[in-house]
């Protein structure tokens, strides 16, 4: 028995490893699969646990689940600890345990805090694959802190893009962002949050936001936007009567209640969970998406543990192929 444990062993792919081999491709594919199986019910995320741990201020826990279509099983652990900064490290940190879905061994070990980035701007990128007009030429960002560069880099590959517009709590965070879109040849321009309503095609929001930042009245017809921020109780980034206006898609109906956009709206009555639509479902082509080019589509994207784990197979198969992880055995 130890022989054959010894000969498998477990790989280790770290996170430089997984920025060099996972690209938006890979983690779009991945991510749209796995938002595919959740919906035909071949997927399950298990219940996630997040704890305040009285410590550094920090915020820990698990996202787990089983995907059974891609025979992936595993764990992201981790969390957030705001006073990483200072310590040269960034404050959100995970790792994703991947066992074989056969026998529970573990199989790898893989380093989660830039697949965290890449499954989150996958996500909204599918999201515009699927809902977005197909004339959409005005990208708006709300939002320029760490994931945001990667929400931008994705979604232009999505549709014919011309220029962005985009708005931001503190200012001074934009010209980052701005250089992101000069890289990939857009033009750039800072306006009100009022004014990228009123010139966007598709916007994505991903702030910290506790307070709505977006009102319903600024929003133009046809828009989609992607709410990429609220994940957490609390948290919200659109004004409810927005999110009640819309066409309203998610990852996982479940989070989008408790935890996504939509908590506000469905707390308040003006939306029932019944009339969230999983995102798998237009992708199985079970649900027709955006009907009108008048609809308002938002997507409630709350990150699920299965995404994680899509992403961290891809990377561990990659490494495995390309021979740039080490293996262990415990
Ligand atoms: P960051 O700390 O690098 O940037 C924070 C962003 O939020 C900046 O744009 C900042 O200006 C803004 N902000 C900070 N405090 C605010 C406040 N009180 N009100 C309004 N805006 C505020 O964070 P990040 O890594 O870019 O993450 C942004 C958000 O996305 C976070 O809320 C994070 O939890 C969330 N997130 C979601 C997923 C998902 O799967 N949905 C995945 C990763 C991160």
């Amino acid at each position: 028995m130890k022989d054959v444990e010894q000969a498998a062993g477990i790989l280790l792919v770290g996170e430089e490893a997984c920025a060099e081999l996972v690209g938006r491709k890979d983690a779009f594919d991945a991510v749209e699969a796995v938002f595919g199986a959740m919906a035909a019910g071949d997927a399950r995320n298990f219940p996630v646990v997040r704890e305040a741990l009285g410590h550094e201020g920090a915020l820990y826990g698990f996202k787990s689940g089983f995907d059974r279509a891609g025979m992936v099983l595993g764990v992201k652990a981790g969390g957030y600890w705001p006073g990483n900064m200072e310590r040269g490290l960034t404050n959100h940190q995970s790792t994703v345990c991947l066992f074989d879905s056969d026998t529970g061994r573990l199989s790898a070990l893989v380093g989660g805090n830039y697949l965290t980035a890449v499954r989150t701007a996958a996500s909204s990128a599918v999201s515009i694959a699927h809902l977005a007009r197909k004339d959409s030429r005005v990208l708006g960002m709300i939002g320029a802190g760490h994931q945001s560069a990667f929400q931008l880099r994705a979604a232009v590959e999505q549709r014919s893009f011309e220029r962005v517009v985009a708005w931001n709590p503190h200012p001074e965070m934009l010209p980052k962002l701005g250089a992101v879109a000069a890289e990939l040849g857009l033009p750039f321009e800072a306006v009100s949050a009022e004014e990228v309503c009123a010139q966007a095609d598709v916007i994505i929001t991903i702030t910290s936001a506790f307070e709505p930042l977006l009102m319903k009245d600024w929003v133009r017809p046809g828009t989609h936007i992607a709410c990429m921020g609220t994940d957490t109780k609390g948290k919200m980034e659109v004004d409810a009567a927005l999110v009640a206006a819309a066409t309203v898609f998610t990852d996982e109906v479940a989070q989008s209640v408790s935890i996504g956009e939509a908590q506000h709206a469905v707390a308040a009555g003006l939306l029932g969970e019944v009339d969230i639509v999983p995102i798998g479902a237009v992708i199985n082509g079970a649900h027709p998406g955006r009907v009108t080019d008048a609809e308002i589509t938002l997507f409630d994207g709350t990150g699920v543990g299965l995404q994680d784990l899509a992403v961290a197979s891809v990377a561990a198969r990659l490494a495995q192929e390309t021979g740039k992880a080490s293996r262990v055995v415990l």
